[in-house]
């Protein structure tokens, strides 16, 4: 259907009658878009079906990735792409008198996931399908993704985010697949001929129906899948007897509360609140995955033996930590085998990544909600426990402390971390620092102990979509320079090199640069009605909002530049335009207040016309996947300032720099290993170092009050929170001078400000020499291939997963 236009054409008309009953003329923008989108699906169909054929024929080894969050943006576009019939589509539909653009334009983010760790998972499924990966995903098919963001008054107001309002394209419902979830109940253990059997009763049975989404490689035949669950009632089982037949009331409210699982996703903010409902929505998916594995597994084998030699199974996060007991009930209850063999078939299948060292995100769950949600499982957890502290009991003898600190149940808490590390054969951290940080400090004795567990896999974004895709004039110009290798091959990106401080080179990258920005202009312009100079850097920060990331210090300096603005209107400054994007979740009021903040300043600076529009400030409502896209290409600047030792990664700082943004940052995270590559001259580097920052901690802290009282700029910005100067509707900030001057900076803000003002200093006058700037752009871009998820999946599948490319046929 994509062989050609003219055919193409056709099936495109026939499929908006068959399916809409419309003409092209009757057809609105949505029905094009549906039938567009199936037209793919059916096209991919045939090599999806192949793929899981192949797979199944070669019985070769696959990867599950667990994850309770898959941020996939929007797919039409990449599956255009990856199928390479956007060309096709694109003239075909221009014939028609249809902009492809405004088909896209029609489609929902998926945005099942918060920010990185969700994004991540989504990069992945394109890398693993992209490199012939036998690698699939698992989670939750969230009937409300993350909140839609609304700004009122400045503030942030947050509304349902009903993203299969019109359906969802991409999906294939499975109900002849559907397994059953066990929830509550009691636990009772029989003896036969001298074995124990743990029988479960009086559960609740919750129905997990999968929906599959094809995962379609670059140009490959692969299909990989993703498969998402969905929670339903199992009325059939409905225990009829316990209640009267006529209260028809509470089946209903059975069907409700069943339906509850997976119908939202939390808004996450890193601090793990002991909800049932999460620890609900984790076991669900966990167990219906595992099921529908185990279930495929036994159409080729007859036993579980070697179900490690066949299967990896990794949990991104502790998220899917009861992948561990989960498996072991199975090995043991259903398939009858002893302790010993189940735990080493578990261990060997299960590896799982951390992401953060904050300690509050680190998931506990309450021993009280845990035990009567999940009886089978809390006893199993509670025997890996057991055989875990006797196993440090021998290996460190009367030294209780160590003991109590690794032990999985401990204060009445399952340590989800402690489950993850001892029920799984890898552990990696996701930059160097960033694991270094675990093995020295988070996981110090877990490391001491089983030391050859632990490795880094730094992460990594996939270059097709946010650079292929996202930026198709930088994209066109690669290519037409070093050819199209790249796209396959990221770190070819490197043969750019040679032509960073090639005139005609550095020339087109920054028209190309220009055009993006005068598209964002548009759209700001469009979405916002403010003007803002395209001559201007455009200095950007876009990510979560927490107080970890210092969106604060970013606002902080923007006051004090235009105190300076004010004081002297004729200061020499190239224009800034100052953008942000950011969602707080919805219970962090200081994150709130942060975006209050942003909106406040912007409100005055903006108005401003004695600054001769040298500072604009923009802050662009819901931030997700598919704003992100239109915001990257066109960045000077990349802010990523987080307080050193805090972030664990970042993914949007790859993203900047592929697309030709420099780094304004601290040594954190993947900022180690970006500024690594490009070298001292190519990226702004300010603030503590991790090694300053932890030894800063671990003298409890520095006084925030001596600074204050220091440096008369930092006095003034801190004081204007309070004393009403940027506010005309009387707001005052009282929790961020709080959090920043009475509860002592935890975050360095007020320590890492001057150094920060330098960094931006360096900025403004390295942007006068646009050649030089150039050349920094060109060299970022050059070496941004190692950022690339296909180096980081392709590290997975060596070294943790041991999973080979298979070719489909
Ligand atoms: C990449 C990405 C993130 C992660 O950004 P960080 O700067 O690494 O925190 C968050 N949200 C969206 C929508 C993204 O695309």
């Amino acid at each position: 259907m994509f062989s050609s236009k003219e055919v193409f054409k056709e099936e495109f008309i026939e499929k908006l009658e068959s399916m809409q009953g419309k003409t092209v003329e009757e057809a609105t923008n949505i029905d094009k878009y549906q039938a567009l989108g199936h037209m793919i699906r059916e096209y991919s169909n045939k090599n999806w079906m192949a793929t899981n054929t192949c797979y199944f024929e070669k019985h070769e080894k696959q990867v599950y990735y667990f994850s309770m969050e898959f941020l996939l943006g929007k797919l039409m576009e990449s599956n255009l792409m990856n199928l390479g019939v956007r060309g096709v589509c694109e003239e075909g539909l221009h014939e028609l008198g249809i902009r492809l653009d405004d088909i896209e334009a029609q489609e929902p983010d998926a945005g099942l996931g918060n920010g990185g760790l969700g994004r991540l998972a989504a990069c992945f499924l394109d890398s693993l399908a992209s490199l012939h990966l036998p690698g699939h995903g698992c989670g939750i098919r969230y009937k409300y993704g993350l909140f839609e963001q609304k700004i009122v008054d400045g503030y942030q107001v947050e509304l349902p985010e009903y993203w299969l309002k019109e359906g969802n394209i991409w999906e294939i419902r499975r109900s002849n697949l559907a397994v059953e979830v066990r929830f509550g109940g009691e636990v009772r253990m029989e003896e036969q001929n001298g074995r124990w059997y743990f029988l479960h009763e009086k559960y609740e049975s919750v129905l997990a129906v999968p929906y599959d989404v094809p995962v379609i490689g670059y140009k490959n035949k692969t299909v990989n899948t993703l498969r998402l669950w969905s929670a339903e009632s199992n009325i059939r089982d409905f225990d009829f007897q316990t209640l009267n037949k006529r209260d028809y009331h509470k089946i209903l409210e059975y069907k409700r509360s069943v339906e509850s699982i997976s119908e939202l996703l939390y808004p996450d903010d890193s601090n793990h609140e002991g909800k049932i409902l999460r620890l609900k929505q984790q076991y669900f998916f966990v167990s219906a995955g595992l099921q529908s594995i185990i279930r495929s597994y036994r159409k080729l084998e007859d036993t579980l033996v070697d179900f490690h030699r066949k299967v990896a199974i990794h949990i991104n996060d502790t998220h899917p930590a009861l992948a561990i007991p989960e498996l072991m009930r199975i090995l043991m209850d259903e398939e009858g085998m002893d302790w010993d063999e189940a735990w080493k078939i578990t261990v060997q299948t299960i590896s799982y990544t951390n992401h953060t060292t904050l300690s509050e995100a680190l998931e506990r769950w309450p021993v009280d909600i845990f035990k009567p949600l999940l009886p089978r499982i809390y006893m199993i957890v509670d025997e890996i426990n057991e055989r875990f502290c006797r196993e440090l009991w021998e290996k460190y003898p009367g030294d209780w402390e160590r003991i109590h600190k690794m032990a999985i149940l401990a204060d009445g808490q399952v340590k989800m971390a402690h489950l993850a590390i001892a029920g799984s054969h890898s552990v990696n951290g996701v930059a160097e620092v960033h694991t270094e940080i675990l093995k020295a400090r988070e996981m110090k004795e877990f490391y001491e102990l089983s030391p050859d567990k632990f490795n880094n896999k730094t992460n990594g974004i996939t270059h097709r979509r946010w650079l292929l895709n996202t930026n198709p004039r930088l994209a066109g110009l690669i290519t037409e320079t070093i050819g199209d290798r790249w796209i396959q091959h990221p770190a070819e990106l490197l043969h750019l090199r040679k032509a960073a401080n090639d005139n005609s080179f550095q020339e087109r990258t920054a028209q190309i640069k220009q055009q993006n920005k005068e598209n964002l202009a548009r759209m700001i312009k469009d979405k916002s009605g403010l003007l803002v100079d395209t001559q201007s850097i455009f200095d950007v920060q876009v990510k979560r909002l927490h107080a970890y990331k210092r969106q604060i210090l970013n606002v902080l300096h923007i006051m004090d530049l235009y105190n300076r603005l004010r004081a002297n209107p004729n200061l020499d400054t190239v224009p800034r335009t100052f953008i942000f994007g950011a969602k707080a979740a919805p219970g962090y009021h200081l994150a709130k207040s942060v975006i209050k903040l942003i909106n406040t300043v912007a409100a005055k600076v903006n108005r401003d016309k004695t600054i001769q529009g040298k500072l604009k400030i923009v802050f662009l409502e819901n931030y997700r996947v598919s704003l992100a896209e239109k915001i990257i290409p066109a960045a000077d600047i990349s802010e990523q300032i987080s307080a050193a030792s805090k972030e664990a990664s970042g993914t949007g700082n790859m993203k900047f720099m592929m697309n030709g943004a420099i780094t304004l940052g601290t040594l954190d995270g993947a900022n180690v290993e970006i500024h690594r590559e490009v070298g001292d001259n190519n990226i702004f580097i300010f603030g503590l170092t991790v090694e300053e920052a932890l030894s800063c901690y671990a003298g409890g802290g520095y006084r925030a009050k001596d600074i204050y009282n220091r440096d008369l700029r930092i006095k003034t910005v801190l004081d204007q929170l309070v004393n009403g100067f940027f506010s005309d509707d009387g707001v005052q900030f009282n929790d961020i001078y709080y959090s920043l001057l009475t509860n002592n900076d935890e975050f360095f803000v007020l320590k890492d400000f001057s150094s920060y003002a330098r960094a931006h200093q360096m900025v403004d006058d390295a942007y006068r020499n646009k050649k030089r700037w150039y050349e920094m752009s060109i060299i970022n871009i050059a070496h941004s291939g190692k950022f690339s998820s296909d180096r980081t999946v392709s590290e997975y599948a060596e070294h943790i997963w041991n999973i080979h490319p298979v070719t489909i046929s």
